[in-house]
């Protein structure tokens, strides 16, 4: 078994920070992370453009210096590994945590290879591992995806897009561009209003002069190989298909968060339950930080307005530490 002050569940921009901040205060610490070195980012489309300038994505206070308005995925891996190096932080990678277990004053966490206990445990889980389902018959056909990869494979196909925010409108406008007959089905009025502004003009033209085809108010309601069925406000509609790309949101894992002692608001939205000020949740020495903190709401938080969860739970340690 392995003791440290904390143990920090998640390694994205915000467990990083987490760590960098404990260091920076003399607490021993481990970031735990079920996949790669910024698992989330590493599973988003290779092509991706972020909608944060760069300096909104540094942590640790380095430069994240990138000559494009907005970095790409591929630059902010980089700067993520090299920032993980320069501040040797102590990393756990390709290794789940299961359960968080508070005995007395102290946590045990359990992951798949070992136990580790800890004064404080951070949750900094996000929300890319779980996709919002459509719940429609076939949508776990292997022709169909809530992630989205790369353009190319899809040349030459018929691909759905079930989605109108950035992921749909990205996933569109590339695999239209390598000559994929593409048609969004979208469940509202228009494209949705957070895509990128500059992404925009572009997604509608196409619609307009029709090289994307594309259903408004309209959802899937069957997913069968070569078929997928449509309610559209002409009436049901079956489209020959050979990719759908179901990019309908993510959630953060809800029964995960349960199960290491997190309460979740009684409403729709499932706020995980924390004191804003100090990140506690409402089990003393467990803490949350960075989007998961959002619920549902997986818009309310981004890199750059979580980046401070860290040192407001690393100053409340250090508080509770002298108090005590
Ligand atoms: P994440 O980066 O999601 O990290 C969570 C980590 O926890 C993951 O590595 C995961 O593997 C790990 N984990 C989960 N469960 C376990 C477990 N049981 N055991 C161990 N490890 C676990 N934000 C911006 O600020 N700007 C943008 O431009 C932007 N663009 C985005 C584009 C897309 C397509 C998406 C989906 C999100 C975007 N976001 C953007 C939001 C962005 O994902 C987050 O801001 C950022 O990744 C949040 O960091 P985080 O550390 O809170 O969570």
């Amino acid at each position: 078994t392995s003791e440290f002050d904390i143990v920090i569940i998640g390694a994205g921009p915000i467990g990083l920070t987490c760590g960098i901040e404990a260091q920076k205060a003399g607490l021993s610490y481990v970031i735990i992370d079920k996949g790669a070195l910024v698992n989330s980012l590493y599973n988003y489309p290779v092509t991706m453009t972020f909608f944060s300038t760069s300096e909104k994505l540094e942590i640790g206070g380095v430069p994240f210096i990138s000559d494009n308005p907005k970095p790409r995925r591929n630059e902010a891996l980089e700067y993520y590994r090299r920032v993980t190096l320069k501040f040797n932080l102590n990393l756990r990678l390709f290794e789940e945590v299961l359960s968080v277990q508070k005995t007395g004053e102290r946590f045990e966490v359990q992951t798949i290879k070992e136990t580790y206990r800890a004064r404080k445990v951070i949750i900094s889980t996000g929300f890319y591992d779980l996709p919002a389902l459509m719940e429609v018959p076939g949508e776990d056909l292997p022709h169909v995806t809530h992630y989205y990869k790369d353009p190319h494979y899809y040349a030459l196909q018929k691909v759905v897009v079930v989605g109108a925010s950035n992921s749909s409108v990205d996933a569109a406008l590339e695999t239209y561009r390598k000559g994929a007959e593409v048609t969004m089905v979208v469940r509202g009025p228009e494209i949705g209003r957070r895509v990128k502004y500059w992404v925009r003009p572009d997604v509608e033209n196409r619609i307009k002069e029709g090289s994307i085809k594309a259903h408004f108010n309209s959802c899937i309601t069957a997913i069968r190989p070569g078929e997928v069925d449509l309610n559209t406000p002409e009436g049901p509609l079956t489209l020959q298909n050979d990719f759908v790309l179901a990019l309908t949101g993510y959630k953060p894992n809800f029964e995960l968060l349960r199960r290491f002692g997190v309460e979740l608001s009684p409403d729709q939205k499932l706020y995980p339950q924390h004191n804003t000020q100090t990140m506690e949740t409402t089990q003393p020495g467990l803490y949350l930080a960075g989007v998961v903190c959002g619920g549902m709401d997986t818009h309310l938080w981004f890199i750059e307005n979580s980046r401070d969860h860290a040192e407001k739970i690393v100053q409340h340690i250090l508080s509770q530490d002298q108090s005590s």
